[in-house]
């Protein structure tokens, strides 16, 4: 992969450019000569003001997990939040998921997270479905089986079909309800509630708010995290030395 190593960018070596993060000049959107608009680098710098004063890289740099309350496992994946702010007005898309207007930056942010953690949101989410996947199963082993005389079989012919229906109904509000009661257990030991997480209150009242609108806390689980873009540069990446300004007359020269 090529490095961010065109000497020729006015942006070469700025503290821009560390925070766009893009890792290599040809994904870069700046151009590889030319003109850079200064429009760019304010909207980098304002990013960066939108953030919590400790920044959000210590999020993943963590080897603990950051979504352990109290005693916490060591990190072994990334759990991810995007979050999306209105500004900056100028460059302002249509999301095709947050309902609370248009969005101008979005930022991933990745919880590092321990084994513990990971299961227990895999737990919460698949728990209602498997319930009612549990809950056909036997349904459909009741109606095969010899449960129930011909005379019954006979007497109501839509047997089976309330047997399949009423396990997945059951299943499912059966495994919503322990849904319920884990989720009351441990959201004492984690940070179930996203918008309870420091960093999260922080970005909301500097007012980011979810990428998929409303409450919704979502979390992604992944092995890998992402590494490009906005709020993805480590912190040593974004306190190295550079240079004081972006040179855009030299890039003007170059035009
Ligand atoms: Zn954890």
């Amino acid at each position: 992969m090529k490095p961010a190593n065109n000497i020729n960018c006015p942006l070469h070596k700025t503290e821009t450019c560390a925070v766009m993060h893009m890792r290599n000049c040809k994904r870069c959107p700046v151009p590889q000569q030319g003109v850079v608009s200064r429009d760019l680098v304010e909207d980098v710098a304002l990013f960066s003001s939108l953030l919590p004063v400790d920044g959000i890289a210590k999020l993943f740099e963590s080897g603990e997990c950051t979504l352990c309350k109290g005693a916490k496992g060591s990190s072994t994946g990334f759990a991810i939040y995007d979050m999306a702010h209105a500004e900056p007005k100028r460059i302002q898309r249509k999301s095709i998921f947050t309902t609370q207007g248009r969005s101008g930056f979005m930022v991933p942010l990745q919880f590092a997270c321990c084994k513990k953690c990971r299961g227990r949101l895999l737990w919460l989410e698949y728990l209602p479905m498997l319930g009612a996947i549990l809950g056909v199963a036997i349904g459909v082993l009741l109606t095969i089986s010899e449960a129930g005389t011909v005379e019954l079989k006979a007497a109501f012919p839509a047997l089976p079909l309330v047997l399949v229906a009423g396990g997945l109904l059951v299943g499912f509000l059966l495994g919503h309800a322990i849904r319920l009661i884990l989720r009351h257990r441990w959201k004492k030991q984690m940070y179930l509630d996203i918008h309870a997480h420091p960093t999260v209150a922080a970005m909301e009242s500097m007012g980011w708010f979810s990428v998929f609108g409303g409450n919704t806390g979502r979390l992604v689980l992944t092995k890998r995290r992402i590494n490009q873009g906005l709020g993805t540069a480590t912190d040593a990446e974004l306190s190295a030395e550079f240079w004081p300004e972006p040179d855009f007359d030299a890039c003007n020269n170059n035009e």
